[in-house]
């Protein structure tokens, strides 16, 4: 059964904030006790203690400091686990790097990453809201803590991590998901990626798609704008003040948290998508050649330099190839969708008239394709759309590879 990891963040209250902080520094404690056992074993005796030697002597250690007996045992495991894995790693780094491996170190709290429970049920339950979205997180001497997010797909709950970054806690459940995205359309669709809109879409039959926007979800301007502003707010204030590192981590904050919606919303679009179309067509991306150097070079200065440097943001800012991601792996796991990629440099949806095949070089600046030998009008996108939403379906007549002439 395949086992997948979800995220929820999670909202406690003062006093479960200060149970959690607790709890980390028990089992930051826990983790720093066990390596310096580890090491004095080996130092004094020439032994190397095991998972299992560390497991029986957390018995010992729960009956004499009753600090400890009031965490989760299997969850002091789970910490004891961790640091027999940060060993076994050594070990292995040793083999080949011989006396440059690392060895495991004591960590301080800041640099404590949380602590994980096994079973579910044993100290702690989630209980997901309807369709996995948001839920509640029962912890043992802590109480009930809210969490917010969403699986893509929910399934049975294994294990979990309680995770502390940049103060904030985050719950990292792990599933066993029996059931895979299953695609019930039948329709084809190909993408435009979009700078104003996200996409551009042409849907339906080669000759006579229909086209629909995706748009940005709304949130995304304003959370652009917070981060220009944040951005001005730090380079405004002096190099190594305090002010400034305050900025920075607010601005840090940010774009933490735009990513965050941004991959949230963008798993949702591509399951949908996922769920409604059979084929889905995209240019095949190179990011990198897309904003390779608006600026060109001293002997090839670039052409509208600023236009292409705001593209080069928003293509960026929308992030298609974390998406095409997203969708590749999705459309996988149907096993009946088929996602094609088209080779854009022999393709040139942008330039070709998709009614007659004409190719004529567009600037950017041109928002409506018009055909001068067809004589066909339509948005620049969408044309560009419908002409790899030809091109997929030539590739499917032929009923072979994917991409029977690729570059
Ligand atoms: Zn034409």
């Amino acid at each position: 059964m395949p086992v997948r990891k979800v995220t929820y963040r999670l909202y406690p209250s003062r006093t479960q904030s200060v149970a959690l902080s607790a709890a980390l520094r028990l089992h930051q404690q826990l983790y720093n006790a066990a390596l310096e056992q580890r090491i004095d074993a080996y130092r004094r005796r020439g032994v190397s203690l095991t998972y299992a030697d560390q497991c029986h002597d957390l018995t010992a250690l729960r009956q004499e400091c009753p600090e400890f007996a009031t965490l989760n045992c299997s969850s002091q495991q789970v910490t004891l686990r961790r640091l027999d894995k940060a060993f076994k790693a050594f070990f292995e780094r040793v083999k080949t790097k011989g006396a440059a491996a690392g060895f495991p170190r004591f960590k301080s709290l800041a640099r404590f990453p949380g602590f994980g429970f096994k079973s579910h049920g044993d100290g702690w339950r989630f209980t997901p809201g309807v369709e996995w979205r948001h839920g509640k997180l029962r912890l043992q001497g802590v109480g009930t803590i809210k969490a917010r997010g969403q699986a893509r797909q929910g399934g049975l709950i294994k294990a979990s991590e309680l995770l502390h970054r940049d103060g904030a806690w985050h719950l990292s459940l792990t599933l066993e998901c029996p059931d895979i995205t299953r695609s019930s359309g039948t329709e084809a669709v190909a993408f435009d990626w979009g700078t104003e809109t996200f996409a551009t879409l042409a849907v339906g039959e080669e000759d006579a798609p229909t086209m629909e926007t995706v748009e940005n979800p709304r949130w995304y301007r304003h959370e652009q704008q917070r981060i220009t502003d944040l951005q001005q707010a730090v380079s405004r204030k002096r190099q190594g003040s305090n002010r400034r590192r305050k900025a920075a981590r607010r601005l840090a904050k940010a774009r933490a948290r735009t990513a965050r919606r941004r991959l949230d919303w963008q798993h949702k679009l591509s399951s949908d998508l996922v769920k409604r179309f059979a084929l889905i067509a995209m240019e095949q991306l190179s990011v990198a050649a897309m904003t390779r150097s608006a600026a060109g070079t001293v002997d090839a200065p670039g052409k509208r330099v600023a236009q292409k440097a705001g593209l080069n943001r928003e293509i960026l800012d929308t992030a298609p190839s974390q998406f095409l991601s997203l969708v590749r792996y999705k459309v996988q796991e149907t096993g009946t969708a088929r996602l094609i990629e088209a080779p854009t440099r022999r393709l040139k949806p942008s330039q070709t008239c998709p009614c007659c095949g004409t190719v004529r070089k567009k600037a950017l600046s041109e928002r409506v394709h018009r055909c001068d030998v067809c004589g066909t009008t339509l948005p620049r996108d969408f044309a560009s759309a419908w002409v790899v939403l030809r091109y997929a379906h030539g590739v499917l007549k032929a009923n072979g590879s994917e991409r029977p002439d690729a570059e």
